[in-house]
């Protein structure tokens, strides 16, 4: 919308600006027509910053999320953990604990 009315300004200057140099003033008519050619320019150029830029921030969530022990509440680091068979075994160093971790939809 703001391009249509951008580019109707433009030709709205255009024909003023031709206006002045059918009655004789040259410069002022080609002064008129510069500006509505940077006045098409500008729409034009509008468009292309328009492109949203999209940030997708991957990594480093995995490895930098606190484990905490279900038992004692203690904070475990990668040590702690153990891969069985797919799936993660804790093995708590503070209340020696050992269990299964559960899925958490978070991750
Ligand atoms: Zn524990």
């Amino acid at each position: 919308m703001e391009k249509v009315l951008a580019m109707g300004f433009s030709f709205v200057v255009f024909v003023i600006g031709l206006a002045f140099l059918i009655t004789g003033r040259i410069a002022l008519g080609l002064l008129l027509f510069a500006v509505s050619l940077f006045l098409v320019f500008l729409a034009f150029r509008k468009k292309e910053t328009m492109i949203i830029e999209q940030k997708i921030d991957i990594g480093g969530e995995i490895n930098s999320r606190i484990l905490k022990c279900k038992n004692c509440g203690a904070e475990l680091n990668k040590e702690a953990m153990e891969v069985k068979l797919g799936a993660v075994f804790i093995a708590c160093p503070y209340c020696s604990s050992q269990y299964q971790l559960e899925e958490e939809p978070k991750w």
